[in-house]
Parts: C-alpha cells; structure tokens; sequence
C-alpha cells in the first residue's frame, strides 16, 4: 500500500493488509502525534488496510487512542480522544468540539450574540476551524486575514482563507504587510535581539487591535489551543516569567478603547482541531511555515506531547488547574490591562506610558518596524523611508 508522510512529505510503500498500528509502529510514528486518512475519511489504528489502499499519516502533534466504537451512539469511531476516554463517530466528534468551544465562551463570558467579533484568520486548521465554528453557531464573526509576505506559503493561505469566506458568505478584511507597513516578515530575519516570528507575533498583534478598533468590534478572538497555551504556559513556569504568566489569560478583557480578547480553542488540543478540519471537510496549511525553525514553543509541545502518551489530561490539567487555580486568584489584581496608556506618537494606538516623562511614547510595533524597514534599506544600499 502507499503511505504518504507529511512534514516534510515523502511517500513509502508497504505490504498490505496490515493494520494501521503496525504500519505506524515501522515508522516509529507515535499515533499519538498524527491523523490517519484514508480516502477522505479518519481512520484508527485497529482498521487494517488493503494492500491497494492509500494511507495519509498527517502529523497534528498532539494525544489520542482508545475504544474504537462511539461514546455516544456506539456506531464506528473515527478518532479517539484519550484525555476525555472516550472515541466518537464523525457526527458526535463535532458536537464534542462544539461542546468544549461552548464551555470556554460561557465559562470565561467571552461573547455574547450582540457582540461583532473578529476572528484572525491564517488559513491553519485552528483559525479556520474557529470561523467556522463561530459561524455555525450563530455568532456575528468576520475574519481578518494578515499577508505576511513568506512566499508560496503566504499566497497559499491568503487562497485558502478568501476561498473559505467566499464559500460561507463571511466578510473578510485582508491586510497585506508589505503593502501597508513597508516590509514583510522574511526582510526582518537577522534582526538583532528580535527573532522573524518574534516581528511576525507582533506584527500580528498589531494589525489585529487595529483593525479592531477602526472597525469597532466588541470582541477579538483567536485559534489558540490547548496545546499552545499548555506550551505557552510550560515556557513561563521553567524561567518564572510571572508578568507573563499575570497576563496569560483566555480572555483579556477590553482596556485602553481595545477590543476584548479571546481564545474559544483552549479546551480542544490541535489534533482534535486537525480532526474536525477534515471532517467538516474544511481545506487548511497542512505544511509548517518555512520559518518556524526558531519557535521555541514546538520543544515545549513535545515535552508535553510525551507527558501526554503515558498519562492522558495531563496537558489539560495543567493548564485547566493554572486558570482556575492560580490566573484567577494569585494573579486577579495583577491587572496587566489597567497599565496606563498612552497614544503612540507613530500610529496613534494606545501604548504604555514611557518611564521619562519627556520622551515621546512610541509602540513596540512602530519601533520594531522602523528598524525592519531601516535594515532592509541597509542591505539594498537605500536609504529607508518610513511608508
Ligand atoms: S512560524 Fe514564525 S514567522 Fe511563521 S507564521 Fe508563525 S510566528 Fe510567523
Ligand atoms: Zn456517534
Ligand atoms: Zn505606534
């Protein structure tokens, strides 16, 4: 049988019937970490393959594994979920999500149907799943697509996103970095003392509240899953970040004219993102942007991602126990919104008050940018302008 690998993509060819654990198992794959596709549709490890079949093992990164029959109505799983115990079939997998995306916005009273929200859009699983979910349930979301400027990976997703809200009738704003700012993401690798995904992230940022303010939207919302904030969270606890850990929330609340922010994903890991993607048939990057080599995050994701095969829940009991337990109790009076804004003398858009009061308050972003931009003018020999 053909067993097509992803990331990076390589294609292996295999003696069937065999099941698709052992196919897994010889190339020491841990189905925690992956999806099994076969003709369009989610298999489990149990199923054993035809020697003509065509297998896709899709890398997720996450936990899994468990009875094969549905938890709810008994008939043919089609993936399994090991932090909950439980396995379900297509159609009771989504309600699960929905269930879980349901418990965050009530739990963390992160919207109400009044509210217009904008959810930022990259054309990965979580974002896109996010929109949809949001959509189907009857919420007032439009999206927000950032063009980054990473090549055939940008134009890709920039595709992907456009297609989704063309087919959902959804409103999209679409920014383009370069077009805007004056620079992209790959001019600002080799920055000192600033990583390209550390720009992107702020850039991100950025051009999120913007458009959320110009636009008055009540509420931003984004894909962040249970695995990035239980990784997020792992980063802060091993150095003690605790400003940090102050301001890791699933629901930052307005502050200084800015929109409420929100994260309905971090009940569900990315595997169970993946999952409902390819259930619902939605089309989204399956390939890693080319410039995650200096994410740090991913480490903290496999550490986890071990923990997780031997003991199920305990990615989510982390982060659960940290919001109950320690956000809402240690950290309630950190306030980190209350610091006192200001408006940049750049852009306008309220950033922190600078210690010395002579000196002009300007935002991380228009700082960062200028020096993109002045080093990009550096290494084509001209001399930068701001746009
Ligand atoms: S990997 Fe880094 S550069 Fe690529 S999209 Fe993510 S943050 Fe941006
Ligand atoms: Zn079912
Ligand atoms: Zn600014």
């Amino acid at each position: 049988m053909k067993v097509v690998l992803r990331n990076p993509s390589r294609t292996e060819v295999v003696a069937g019937p065999a099941r698709v654990g052992d196919v897994l198992a010889r190339f020491a794959i841990n189905p925690e970490t992956v999806l099994v596709i076969h003709a369009g549709e989610l298999v489990t490890k149990d199923v054993v393959m035809a020697d003509d079949a065509e297998l896709e093992v899709r890398p997720v990164i996450s936990g899994g594994a468990g009875p094969a029959r549905c938890h709810q109505c008994h008939g043919t799983a089609v993936i399994e979920v090991r932090r909950h115990n439980a396995a379900y079939c297509a159609e009771h997998f989504v309600d699960h999500v929905r269930t879980q995306v349901r418990e965050a916005i009530d739990r963390h009273r992160m919207m109400s149907y009044d509210d217009r929200i904008l959810v930022a859009v990259s054309g990965g699983k979580d974002s896109l799943a996010l929109w949809d979910l949001l959509l189907d349930m009857g919420y007032r979301a439009d999206g927000l697509y950032l063009g980054l400027g990473i090549g055939e990976y940008s134009d890709y997703s920039g595709r992907l996103v456009a297609d989704y809200a063309a087919a959902r009738d959804a409103t999209l704003h679409t920014v383009d970095l370069a077009g805007e700012y004056g620079y992209d993401i790959p001019t600002a690798t080799g920055l000192r003392n600033r990583s390209s995904c550390g720009v992107c992230g702020l850039s991100k940022r950025y051009v999120f509240n913007r458009v959320a303010l110009e636009h008055g939207y009540d509420v931003m919302a984004t894909g962040h899953n249970l695995d990035d904030e239980a990784a997020q969270l792992l980063g802060n606890v091993l150095r003690w970040q605790t400003p940090f850990m102050a301001r890791q929330s699933v629901a930052l609340p307005d502050s200084g004219g800015l929109a409420r922010k929100v994260k309905p994903l971090y009940r569900l890991g990315e595997r169970e993102m993946a999952a409902y993607c390819v259930i619902r048939g939605l089309e989204y990057v399956v390939e890693e942007c080319p410039m995650v080599g200096g994410n740090t995050v991913l480490r903290y994701k496999d550490a986890l991602n071990e923990l997780e095969r031997t003991s199920p829940g305990t990615k989510a009991q982390f982060l659960f126990g940290f919001l109950d337990r320690v956000q809402s109790t240690h950290f309630a009076n950190a306030d980190p919104a209350g610091e006192q804004l200001v408006a940049c003398s750049g852009c306008g858009l309220p950033t922190t008050r600078p210690r010395q009061t002579d000196i002009a308050p300007v935002c991380a972003f228009c700082r960062t940018r200028e020096r993109v931009v002045a080093s990009a003018g550096r290494r084509d020999g001209v001399t930068a302008t701001r746009p």
